[in-house]
C-alpha cells in the first residue's frame, strides 16, 4: 500500500546487520542478544506496517466505481508524502461522499 516494501527490507537488513555484529563483537548469541532485531525493527515501523496491511484491506475490499470515485475526488489535491495515511486525509478533505471515507477511516482505525 505505502510501495515502501524495498525501503523497509533495507531497513529490516540494516538493523540485522548490527545485531549481528554486535553478537559476533560480543560473542553472545542468546536469543535474547538476537531478540533486539524484533525488538528494532517493531518499535521503528511495526506500526507503518500494520496501518498499510489494514488500508491495503480496506482499498481492496472497494469497487471499482467506488476506486474510481475517489481517484476523481482527488483531482487537484497535492499529496506531498505518500503514505495510507495522507491519502486518506487528502481523502476526507476532498471526496463528494465523506459518509463513506469516514467509514473507511474507521474501518482503518478498528
Ligand atoms: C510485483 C512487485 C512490485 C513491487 N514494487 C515495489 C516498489 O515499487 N517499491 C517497493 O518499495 N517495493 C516493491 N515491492 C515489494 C518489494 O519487492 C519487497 O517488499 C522487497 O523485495 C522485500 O525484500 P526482502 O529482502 O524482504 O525479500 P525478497 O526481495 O523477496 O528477498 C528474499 C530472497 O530470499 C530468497 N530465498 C527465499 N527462501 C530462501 C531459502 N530457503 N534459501 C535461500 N534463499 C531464499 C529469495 O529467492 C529472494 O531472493 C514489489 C513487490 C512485487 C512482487
Amino acid at each position: 500500500m505505502t510501495g515502501g516494501g524495498i525501503l523497509y527490507a533495507m531497513q529490516a537488513g540494516e538493523i540485522a546487520g548490527e545485531v549481528i555484529a554486535e553478537a559476533v563483537q560480543g560473542k553472545d548469541f542468546s536469543k535474547r542478544k538476537l531478540l533486539e532485531y524484533d525488538r528494532r525493527w517493531k518499535s521503528e515501523f511495526e506500526k507503518l506496517l500494520e496501518t498499510g496491511l489494514k488500508a491495503k484491506e480496506l482499498f481492496s475490499n472497494l469497487s471499482d466505481e467506488d476506486l474510481n470515485m475517489l481517484a476523481h475526488s482527488l483531482d487537484g489535491v497535492k499529496i506531498n508524502v505518500f503514505t495510507p495515511w495522507s491519502l486518506l486525509r487528502a481523502l476526507i478533505n476532498k471526496a463528494e461522499s465523506k459518509d463513506a471515507i469516514q467509514a473507511g477511516e474507521g474501518a482503518l482505525l478498528s
